[in-house]
C-alpha cells in the first residue's frame, strides 16, 4: 500500500486535529477531519506558539502565515511581582538564539490551519458518538447518522474526548482549583501598551498575563484566579468584567489601566489529567488534549498537540498497512515521556506563578533558572526522533 491509499479519519477540528491533517496531507496521506461544531471557529483569545512547534509549522509551509498574522514577542518580555517589581526576563528563543515565539489569535490560527487544507477535508456538524474496529478497518459513527471508515482513527477531540474510553483506561479530569479569565482588547483602547512583549505579574494565588496577537492590533490578556464552587461547575462561560477587575485591585496600576477597558471576558475552569499509561488501541490513537490535557502554565497544550501531529504523520508515512497498529503504538511511546514531563512541569510552574512559596526570593530564583528548562523545551525537534522510530518498525 502506498501512503496515498492510507486513509486516516481525524475526530476534532481544533488546533491538534487541524495541524495533524496538514502534516499527514504533506506526506501524501488521505485525511478527513470531522468536527462537531456547525462551523470551525475558536474563542476570542490568544494562544502562544513556541519554537518547538513553529519549527513544525514551517515544515508544512505555514511559517510565513504565522509570521504575517501572529505577533512576535521579543527580549523585553518579563516576569514581575504583583506590584510591578521586575523578577526576570522571559525566555523567547531556543538555545541557538532563534526567536520564534508568537502570540496568535486563536481564530486566526484555526483559519490558517484549516485554510491550508484542500476543500472537503473538514466536515463540520459531525459529532462522533461511537467507535468500533476490526483487524481490517476502524469505524466512527456520528450523532447525525453518518459513519466514517478509515485505516486509522485519530481522536483529537479535546479534554472531554468521546473516543478516549475506546483507547485508554478510565480517568477523570483533575480540577486545579482555579479559573482563567481570557479576552482580547484592541490596541487603540490601551495605546501605550507594548506590542512586542509577553508580560506576566505573579501574586498570591493569582497571576496575570498579556501578550500581543494579530500583528499587535490586539492585546491578549489572561487573569488566573482561585475558583469557587459555582465556577467549577461551568467548564467555559462568559465572565463578569467587574469580578475580574476586583480580583486584581491593588496590583501594578498598568493592569488596572488595561482592565478598565474590558467590557467582555470569558472564563475557563482549569483541569488537567494524570498522565495516561497508554492511549492507543489497534487502529485508534489519541492526540493533543484528548491524550494529555495540561495546565496552561507552560503555554504548551497547543504546542505539544502540534508535536504530536508531526510525530504521527512522520511515523505513519513510513508504515506499511500491516504495521499500522505497531506504528500507532510507536507514536504513543515516543510522545509519552515528553508530554508527561511537560504536564508535570506545567503544574510546578503554576505553583511558582501563584506564589505558593514561603520565601518569594526562592521562587524568583527558580523563575530565573527556569529559562534553561524552556530552552530545552524549545530546542526539541520531534522529526528526527520520529524518523528513527519509523525506521525501527522494520
Ligand atoms: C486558559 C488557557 C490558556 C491556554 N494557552 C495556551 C498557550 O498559550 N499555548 C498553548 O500551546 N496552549 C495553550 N492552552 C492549551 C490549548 O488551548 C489546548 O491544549 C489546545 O487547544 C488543544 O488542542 P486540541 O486540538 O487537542 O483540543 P481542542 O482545542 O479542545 O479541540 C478539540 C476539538 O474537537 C471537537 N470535538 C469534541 N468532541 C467531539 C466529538 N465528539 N466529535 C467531533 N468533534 C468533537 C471540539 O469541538 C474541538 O473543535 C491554553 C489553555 C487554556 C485553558
Amino acid at each position: 500500500m502506498t501512503q496515498s491509499q492510507l486513509k486516516v479519519v481525524v475526530i476534532g477540528g481544533g488546533i491538534g486535529g487541524l495541524f495533524a491533517a496538514n502534516a499527514l496531507i504533506a506526506r501524501g496521506v488521505d485525511v478527513a477531519v470531522y468536527e462537531q461544531a456547525p462551523a470551525l471557529g475558536e474563542v476570542g483569545a490568544g494562544v502562544f506558539l513556541t519554537p518547538n512547534s513553529v519549527r513544525q509549522l514551517q515544515r508544512v509551509g505555514l511559517g510565513p502565515e504565522v509570521e504575517r498574522r501572529g505577533a512576535r514577542v521579543g527580549h523585553d518580555s518579563h516576569y514581575f511581582r504583583h506590584d510591578g517589581a521586575p523578577i526576570a526576563p522571559v525566555q523567547v528563543t531556543d538555545s541557538s538564539g532563534w526567536n520564534a515565539t508568537f502570540g496568535m489569535h486563536r481564530a486566526d490560527f484555526v483559519e490558517i490551519l484549516s485554510g491550508a487544507l484542500p476543500s472537503g477535508v473538514v466536515r463540520t456538524g459531525h459529532r462522533a458518538t461511537g467507535f468500533e474496529q476490526s483487524r481490517e478497518v476502524a469505524r466512527v459513527s456520528f450523532a447525525n447518522g453518518a459513519v466514517a471508515e478509515g485505516d486509522v482513527v485519530i481522536a483529537a477531540d479535546g479534554i472531554h474526548s468521546e473516543l478516549r474510553p475506546h483507547a485508554a483506561p478510565p480517568s477523570r479530569p483533575v480540577f486545579h482549583g482555579s479559573v482563567a479569565y481570557r479576552g482580547v482588547l484592541p490596541r487603540e483602547r490601551i495605546p501605550h501598551w507594548p506590542t512586542d512583549r509577553w508580560q506576566m505579574w505573579l501574586g498570591k494565588g493569582k497571576h496575570f498575563l498579556t501578550f500581543p496577537v494579530r500583528s499587535g492590533e490586539l492585546i491578549n490578556y489572561v487573569g488566573f484566579v482561585p475558583a469557587d464552587a459555582e465556577m467549577r461547575e461551568s467548564w467555559s462561560a462568559p465572565g463578569d468584567p467587574d469580578v475580574l477587575r476586583r480580583e486584581f485591585e491593588g496590583w501594578d496600576p498598568r493592569i488596572g489601566t488595561l482592565l478598565s477597558q474590558v467590557d467582555k471576558t470569558f472564563r475557563w475552569a482549569l483541569y488537567d489529567r494524570e498522565p495516561l499509561p497508554g492511549w492507543t488501541r489497534g487502529r485508534l490513537t489519541l492526540l493533543g488534549d484528548a491524550a494529555h490535557p495540561m495546565l496552561p502554565h507552560l503555554g504548551q497544550g497547543a504546542n505539544q498537540s502540534i508535536e504530536d501531529g508531526m510525530a504521527l504523520a512522520t511515523i505513519l508515512a513510513q508504515a506499511t498497512y500491516a504495521q499500522i497498529p505497531a506504528a500507532l503504538l510507536a507514536y504513543e511511546q515516543l510522545r509519552r515521556d515528553r508530554v508527561a514531563a511537560v504536564q508535570r512541569g506545567a503544574r510546578e510552574n503554576g505553583m511558582r506563578y501563584d506564589s505558593s512559596y514561603a520565601d518569594l526570593g526562592v521562587r524568583d530564583a527558580e523563575i530565573s533558572a527556569h529559562a534553561a528548562f524552556r530552552r530545552r523545551l524549545y530546542d526539541h525537534d520531534v522529526v528526527p526522533e520520529a524518523q528513527a522510530v519509523a525506521a525501527a518498525l522494520g
